[in-house]
């Protein structure tokens, strides 16, 4: 049986509108397949009624919900959007059947808020598709073995699409979104940014990381390890969008080893903590620093150990937490608030002269001042106020010639 798995973001179901246009995407997979498994967000952005971020400020208004309750409620967002998107394809002749994460099959731990998959139980599903040509799944969601409804972190149903894709062996994901696919920056932040019509797993993963919202990296994690091919396209236009697969180059595709970089991309929101050290006591004071921040479970990055100083960096949510930890452990330390992190991602740099003195001179260029740095094989990355975000990533955006503009 051939399966096409069909995920469709926030904005795409957000209104009638554009429900009639997903309806239309929908009938053109069933062309192509057997049957379509279709995934959806929760409807519209923050300030939508029943969007997630909506339901998470109705909570806060009214008392502090605890995670396991939080988890419940993010839920009923995506059941809302599944259930008026099925009612309308029922209405439009589809044989159709609604099912949440739970029903699904969908098998998770117990990380309320960012749960993981564990298994994927797909028989009910598989029962459903005997019985229907579409069955519409509830995003972002699953259930505990014990029953426990939980999510899968934030954008997590593309993570929901992609365990389904793999579980079913679909002949391929799409993500459908408000962009034409993957690009070589966020278009709302670079105007010229350019579509990519093909990308690798491992391309795409690292941009996800750094900050590209465009695809869960967990989303792509799992269509990595069973090679199922993901595309990325627009709800609101025909184009093909972006295949990504483990391939580059292809009909119609750049060769990816020949791409130095494949896209630029920035998280803000950043806090960098420099905690100063005596080097008599660096293995001690290091030993306990990085012990108590992963009892409290708080996550680091741009990590740098120096003889008399520690570096690193925390979202900005955790500030305030980390700053009391290091105080009751009576260290002298410096906190530099409201940093973005910028990263060049691409497969082509690794073991290439020369990428990080362009880096420097692009910044330079524009008076931003590197705060810190970072680099691993596919990636080069730098802390920047969050005054200068914007301006760095145009800036490595034109260096690298990736826009549509001639530089
Ligand atoms: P959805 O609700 O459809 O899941 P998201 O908001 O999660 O949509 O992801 C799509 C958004 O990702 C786009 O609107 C775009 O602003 C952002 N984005 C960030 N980086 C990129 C990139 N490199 N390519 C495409 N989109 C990107
Ligand atoms: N609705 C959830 C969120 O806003 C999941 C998703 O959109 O993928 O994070
Ligand atoms: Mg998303």
């Amino acid at each position: 049986m051939k399966i096409i798995v069909q995920k469709f973001g926030g904005t795409s179901v957000a209104e009638p509108a554009q429900r009639e246009r997903v309806c239309g995407h929908i009938a053109n997979a069933l062309q192509r397949a057997d049957k379509v498994v279709v995934v959806v967000s929760a409807m519209g952005r923050a300030g939508s009624p029943y969007a997630t971020d909506t339901l998470l400020s109705l909570l806060r208004e009214n008392g502090s919900g605890n995670a396991r309750e939080t988890d419940l409620l993010m839920a009923c967002g995506e059941i809302i959007s599944g259930i008026i998107l099925s009612a309308k394809l029922r209405e439009q002749g589809f044989r159709t059947c609604f099912l949440t994460g739970a029903q699904a099959g969908i098998i998770t731990d117990r990380t309320f808020g960012d749960a993981r998959i564990q298994s994927m139980q797909t028989e009910y599903l598989l029962t459903c598709l005997q019985e229907n040509d579409v069955a519409v799944v509830a995003g972002f969601q699953g259930k505990t073995p014990s029953g426990e409804i939980t999510t899968l972190g934030r954008g997590g149903s593309d993570t929901t699409a992609s365990a389904l894709g793999a579980a079913l062996n679909a002949e391929v994901v799409e993500i459908f979104t408000d962009v034409d696919g993957v690009m070589t920056a966020d278009p709302k932040l670079i105007q010229d940014a350019r579509l990519l019509s093909q990308v690798t797993y491992n391309e795409i993963c690292q941009l996800a990381r750094e900050g590209a919202k465009v695809v869960h990296p967990r989303a792509v994690e799992i269509a990595m390890e069973k090679n199922i091919p993901l595309r990325v396209r627009s709800t609101f236009s025909d184009s093909p969008g972006t295949l990504v697969t483990n391939r580059g180059g292809g009909a119609g595709g750049c060769d990816v080893q020949e791409r130095l970089i494949t896209g630029v991309t920035s998280l803000s929101h950043i806090t960098q903590f420099r905690i100063s050290k005596k080097p008599e006591d660096a293995i001690k004071a290091e030993r306990e620093i990085f012990h108590r921040l992963a009892e409290e479970g708080v996550s680091l990055d741009f990590i740098s150990i120096q003889p008399e100083e520690i570096r690193f960096t925390v979202k900005e949510e955790n500030e305030s937490l980390v700053q009391s930890l290091l105080e009751k452990m009576g260290y002298r330390f410096h906190i530099l608030p409201h940093c973005a992190k910028v990263a060049a991602v691409g497969a082509g740099m690794t073991g290439k002269p020369g990428v990080m003195s362009r880096v420097v001179d692009a910044l330079a260029a524009e008076n931003i001042a590197i705060l810190q740095s970072g680099d691993s094989y596919t990636s080069l990355w730098c802390l920047v106020k969050e005054n200068d975000m914007k301006k760095a990533l145009m800036a490595l955006h034109k260096e690298f010639s990736l826009g549509t503009k001639e530089h």
